[in-house]
């Protein structure tokens, strides 16, 4: 048998040498190779070749074009075209123009040659049709067109799940039934929000007039049949100009199922001039398209409800008030809403994506995203900005999406604060007067005359409450000092030295109560910059509250260690616990858990408030956990001196 010819048009030249070498040449056939469709046309013409390879993106003259002057120069030579895009108006055009098949780039050899084999056979049966039965002769014909069917249904189910557009797919599915039916016109309607009408979404080649007031009831029209039937409508003859009510040679509509919303539409084909009818075939490869159409339909559905529900959130997070910043896990910004922006005086642009640290120049918050992305727990703090505002930021990890800062503006409680601080001072400082004389004059009345022993006692009662009172005083008056930067003068101490000794005063407390009081603490000294008298308060305070909100026979620990420039103290209790709800509050002044628990244990409520002061004026952190029932322990972190 002589060899086969193959003309390969195509204007990569790699491509050229890999049909030729790779597909070509292994399966004994000649190639003749074009670079573009103008000498492709010419040596088509001059070698009549047996097949022709055509790529359909070429310079210059486009595949399409090739395709028509083959036809129009009578030259019935088989095409098989590759394509990068798989479009279905593409598919169906070359199809129309008589290709016989396809190949998507890139592509594998083996897919190449078994296309040529079927393609050339094919041909071979059509140019021995003297010899064939005629059936046989059908036979071929019949598959080349079902291969044409298969390979556009196979287009459409793909352009469904990529990510086109839905228009595009609705508009590739009727363009494919009306090639598929072989019709004049092709219509998708779908049933408008009441369910009473139907509209067009997609057509092709349907009378613009018609097309644009296209609407119609689904109570006695045939595509309203179908939807209430569930079942593909055939007509066809005279019968379908009675039932349509305007000229139809003949027509067939399919129902549109959706996965999750029964019958949605309808998709159908219609022959206005020819009488030619439609078949039980065409009402299947119709199903088929109609599938793909409400799979893409009901996809749209549920991105449109997800995007607008994206949508609803963004627009919420973005007109609170207070200031939002959520980043991923990156630290990348996701969203900074309007009001983060005023706050932090954040330009508009380009801060989406952007990592957070170059985003933001506000020191401290820079210090909460490092910090909470280290330790993935929340972190609060105050954030003066530079307008005089004061924010209350807290910084929370949210698993699987990054962290979201979230600010309170909390300027008029600081001037609160502020006040009712300078007023609590000059009352303390107007009482304190007064109390002393109160206190000389009630010393100094037992030299007055002789008191009776119940004259003594009262009098004893009298002393001991104005004890309390001026040691309340005397705290209020220490803790202005404290915010007022008075008393902090700062050197170089040992903070063993401090914890041991503070222990030290803590054991007849401790003893008292029958509790164990134990210690790990690094063997050499640790030195910190900062005031002894105030640390010392500071683990005073904590050891004197460890004491007495555990009961008795309980256990108190005292552990520190070094790291990295810092150091680090636990005072661990088996104490009475504070719940979570209250945890936030008990660094604030004044403020005391009210539990049965807690009843005849005294104290003022700025045993802790004084606590942080002194670690926040030393650079430090602060903060508890604890299980109620089970015990507290109060961590701080202060920084070292480095090298010592
Ligand atoms: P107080 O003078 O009331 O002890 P503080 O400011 O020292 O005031 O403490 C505030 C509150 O925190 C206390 O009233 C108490 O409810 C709670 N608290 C402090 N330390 C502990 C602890 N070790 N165990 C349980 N609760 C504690």
């Amino acid at each position: 048998m002589a060899r086969k010819h193959i003309l390969v048009i195509e204007d990569n030249p790699e491509t050229q040498q890999m049909l030729a070498e790779v597909v070509l040449a292994p399966k004994g056939y000649l190639p003749i190779a074009a670079l573009d469709g103008e000498e492709g046309l010419r040596l088509a013409e001059e070698k009549h070749p047996d097949l022709i390879i055509l790529d359909m993106r070429l310079p210059g003259m486009s595949g399409l074009n090739v395709l028509k002057a083959l036809r129009e120069r009578g030259l019935d030579i088989p095409v098989i075209f590759t394509t990068v895009r798989e479009s279905v108006e593409l598919v169906v055009q070359a199809f129309r123009l008589g290709a016989r098949d396809y190949i998507i780039k890139p592509f594998d050899p083996l897919e190449m040659q078994e296309a040529i084999e079927r393609v050339l056979g094919a041909s071979t049966l059509r140019e021995d049709r003297d010899q064939l039965t005629r059936r046989q002769v059908e036979a071929s014909e019949r598959f080349q067109r079902q291969l044409q069917e298969l390979n556009i249904i196979y287009t459409i189910g793909r352009s469904v799940t990529s990510l086109l557009d839905l228009n595009q797919v609705l508009n590739r599915v009727v363009e494919a039934a009306v090639f598929l039916a072989d019709a004049e016109e092709g219509l998708l309607l779908l049933l408008d929000e009441d369910g009473d009408e139907l509209y067009l979404r997609a057509e092709k080649n349907v009378d613009e007039k018609v097309a644009r007031t296209l609407r119609v009831r689904v109570d006695d029209t045939i595509a309203g049949q179908v939807i209430q039937s569930d079942q593909p409508v055939l007509i066809s003859g005279e019968t379908s100009k009675i039932v349509t009510g305007y000229l139809t040679k003949a027509l067939l509509y399919v129902p549109l199922r959706s996965p999750n919303r029964g019958v949605i539409g309808v998709l159908g084909v219609v022959n206005r001039e020819v009488p030619r009818p439609f078949s039980k075939r065409d009402s299947h490869l119709l199903s088929a398209l109609a599938d793909y159409a409400a799979i893409a339909i009901e996809n749209a559905r549920l991105f449109e409800a997800v995007e607008a529900e994206r949508v609803k959130w963004e627009r919420v997070l973005q007109e609170t008030k207070g200031p939002i910043i959520l980043v991923d896990e990156k630290n990348r910004v996701l969203l900074c809403n309007a009001a983060a922006r005023e706050a932090l005086s954040l330009s508009d642009g380009d801060l989406l994506d952007k990592p957070i640290d170059k985003a933001l120049s506000h020191a401290i918050l820079r210090d909460m995203f490092a910090e909470a992305h280290r330790s993935n727990r929340v972190v609060l703090a105050e954030v003066p900005l530079e307008d005089g505002r004061t924010f209350n930021a807290q910084l929370t990890p949210i698993a699987g999406v990054g962290l979201v800062l979230v600010m309170q503006d909390i300027t008029h409680l600081k001037e609160l604060d502020r006040i009712k601080s300078e007023f609590v001072t000059a009352i303390s400082h107007d009482l304190r007067t007064p109390l002393t004389t109160i206190q000389g004059y009630v010393e100094l009345l037992p030299r007055a005359g002789p008191l009776n022993e119940q004259q003594q006692a009262f009098i004893e009662r009298v002393r001991r409450s104005m004890t309390v009172i001026l040691r309340l005083i005397n705290t209020l008056l220490d803790v202005d000092r404290l915010e007022t930067g008075l008393d902090l003068e700062m050197t170089p101490c040992n903070l063993i030295e401090i914890i041991e000794e503070s222990i030290q005063g803590m054991l007849p407390l401790t003893e008292r109560k029958h509790q164990e009081l134990q210690s790990h603490l690094p063997a050499s000294d640790v030195l910190v910059r900062g005031n002894p008298t105030r640390l010392r308060q500071v683990m005073d305070n904590l050891l004197s509250n460890a004491v007495k909100y555990t009961p008795e026979g309980g256990r108190i620990t005292v552990s520190a260690e070094e790291d990295d420039g810092h150091i680090v103290v636990h005072v661990a209790d088996t104490g009475i616990g504070i719940s979570p709800a209250q945890q936030p509050y008990i660094f604030d002044k004044f403020y005391r858990v009210e539990s049965s628990d807690t009843i005849g244990i005294v104290g003022s409520g700025l045993g802790l408030a004084i606590v942080k002061t002194v670690i926040d004026k030393h650079g430090g952190r602060i903060w508890v956990e604890s299980n109620p029932g089970r015990g507290s322990v109060f961590t701080f972190v202060l920084p070292t001196i480095k090298g010592a």
